[in-house]
């Protein structure tokens, strides 16, 4: 059981992990808590937008659309690695999944398939957008890697959780992709290396 952290705890953990932060608008106070709770927190979703386009990508996760209102996540992380905060509290990233995942972040134990779509996520997982197409084919920049390995370490250093509670959307939510282009393994064994 974990509170979120404050915004501003959440802004310094970034900054202290060494990635370019950018605060965007009234990013604290931009949530959707009043559509329901913010918290207790159990660990970090990464995403890709499936977008190409910094400034329209950013501002996308910002506002969202009409069938799902912004924030979409609380950072948008481009392609030069740069981390744009968009959104602090309840986002609409997570969206409804598999209570049988939650219960392995949790416990920090290997992740069942996702077959379900029964627990709201938006209340429990920091989540991070990144910018890729998501066709296979859109690299990942180095410099954009880095970044997601950074902040994700940063968040579990703070809750002093352990990579295993950094997942992807794809292990979430049945039938999402996102994201891809490396696969969640990989990038838990950066953000091990990290910890270490
Ligand atoms: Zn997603």
């Amino acid at each position: 059981m974990a509170p979120p952290m404050s915004a501003g705890a959440f802004l310094s953990s970034l900054r202290a992990a060494g990635v370019t932060v950018v605060e965007v608008g009234d990013w604290r106070h931009h949530n959707r808590n009043h559509k329901g709770p913010w918290g207790p927190v159990h660990g970090v979703m990464i995403h890709h937008t499936a977008t190409r386009g910094e400034e329209r990508t950013v501002e996308l996760c910002r506002t969202g659309h009409p069938d799902l209102p912004g924030p979409l996540c609380h950072g948008v992380i481009t392609k030069d690695g740069r981390v744009h905060l968009v959104g602090y509290g309840r986002a609409n990233h997570a969206g409804l999944g598999d209570d049988d995942v939650l219960r392995a972040v949790i416990a920090e134990k290997t992740l069942p398939h996702d077959n379900e779509a029964s627990t709201d996520g938006n209340r429990h997982f920091y989540g991070f957008e990144c910018e890729n197409l998501g066709d296979g084919h859109d690299p990942w920049p180095e410099a954009q890697l880095a970044a997601v390995e950074k902040v994700s370490a940063a968040i579990c250093r703070h809750h002093g959780w352990t990579e295993r509670s950094v997942i992807g959307h794809l292990e979430w939510q049945p039938g999402k992709v996102d994201p891809r282009g490396f696969t969640m393994a990989w990038l838990r064994a950066r953000i091990r290396d990290r910890l270490k």
